[in-house]
């Protein structure tokens, strides 16, 4: 178990913000993991739980507590049925999109349309990751999880999870520093994905003329169209996707069409040029909540804020939804942002932006 001290959040995230964490420390084996929380309970201080921190936001005065860094390794077949199914495990350190590529070469599909989404294996449930149409809890078998509060390792079943757009139990506040995820297990089926496919993704199917949609071939398609209109957290500072969509009930759709603002149905195309996820129809998981959409990209866009920088952070031109971080010095400078924007919106639509990434506190 390797211990750090003082290591800027920003080095840890890809947003780069965030002053420095008192203590980090990365878990290569399971059994490191209560001595982890342990370390952090004999100096009574918080524990933060990371993967690649492409999700995750610090704030300037840092964190006064741990992070522990999953650094788990190892992707397994746990076996195949007979209803041609594959149940394939990864520990939760894994890179997400090496756990994609390993799927997709064993032509098995259930994910490939989330290739290239940053972050690891471990963070995928928490917020419900999706995109072109997929997400994970709808090919979810368990996730395996250390249990801070009662102290063991437990296996979880998705319907421990409470599964939906953007949520989990894993990111309820009362479960903060509660679960940490060891392993996750997928169940995948033989066969492939058809089209239409999302606009963007069609979009290059038949400017490429492309008949393959094989697993391998949807993941590197994905990959591509991703490449061409999200930043690359090595070169260019982000979250993806910095603010939720906006879920309405009926008759707040209507109310919002009337105003001209698009909104779209669950199950249907929709201008998804804004968003880093293109999850599209929002979750499959989410049972209880409404089915129409507005894009807050969208909002976004149509306030004609795209393109636009504030304190340094820009709003991509290519998708509106995402927030650039190219020279904001400090939090203070996204806070600063990131209110203005809100405000924009606010004044000319009448919602409240939710943000997607979570902050260390
Ligand atoms: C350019 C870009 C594009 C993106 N596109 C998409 C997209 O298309 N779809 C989408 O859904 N998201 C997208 N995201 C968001 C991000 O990639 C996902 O949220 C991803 O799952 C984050 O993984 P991570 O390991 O970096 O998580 P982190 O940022 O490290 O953590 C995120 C959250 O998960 C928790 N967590 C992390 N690991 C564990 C663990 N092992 N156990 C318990 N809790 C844990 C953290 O405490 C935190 O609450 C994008 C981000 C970027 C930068």
């Amino acid at each position: 178990m390797k211990i750090l001290e003082n290591i800027p959040i920003a080095t840890l995230t890809t947003m780069r913000l965030g002053g420095p964490a008192r203590y980090v420390i990365e878990v290569t084996a399971p059994e490191e993991i209560p001595e982890a929380f342990e370390f952090a309970a004999e100096k009574n201080l918080p524990v933060w739980i990371m993967g690649g921190g492409a999700n995750t936001i610090g704030h300037d005065e840092g964190f006064d507590g741990v992070i522990i860094l999953n650094r788990l390794h190892g992707i397994e077949i746990l076996g195949e049925d007979k209803t041609q199914e594959m149940l394939l495990r990864g520990m939760g350190g894994e890179v997400w999109d090496d756990f994609v590529q390993f799927s997709a070469e064993q032509n098995y599909s259930g994910i490939e349309a989330m290739a290239a989404i940053p972050g690891t294996l471990g963070a995928a449930p928490v917020q419900n990751i999706g995109a072109y149409g997929q997400e994970i809890a709808e090919v979810l078998d368990s996730v395996e999880v250390y249990d801070a509060k009662e102290k063991k390792f437990k296996t979880l079943k998705p319907s421990d999870l409470q599964m939906g757009y953007r949520k989990s139990i894993f990111n309820q506040p009362e479960n903060k520093g509660r679960y940490f995820i060891v392993a996750v297990t997928v169940r995948l089926k033989k066969g492939q994905l058809k089209p239409p496919f999302y606009t963007s993704l069609q979009r290059y199917v038949d400017e490429h003329q492309e008949t393959d949609f094989s697993p391998k071939n949807i993941a590197r398609m994905v990959t591509a169209v991703r490449k061409a209109k999200l930043p690359d957290p090595k070169q260019e500072a982000s979250s993806g996707s910095f603010f939720k969509n906006v879920y309405l009930s009926d008759a707040e759709a209507a109310e919002a069409q009337a105003k001209g603002i698009e909104v779209w149905q669950k199950g249907a195309t929709k201008n998804e040029e804004n968003d880093a996820s293109e999850d599209g129809d929002g979750s499959k998981a989410d049972e209880e909540k409404s089915e129409n959409v507005i894009n807050s990209g969208w909002l976004i866009e149509n306030a004609g804020l795209k393109g636009k920088t504030f304190h340094g952070m820009r709003v991509s031109d290519k998708a509106a939804l995402v927030l650039i971080n190219d020279s904001a010095k400090s939090y203070a400078d996204l806070a600063k942002a990131r209110a203005e924007i809100r405000k924009i919106v606010h004044d000319k639509y009448g919602y409240e932006l939710a943000q997607e990434p979570v902050e260390i506190e």
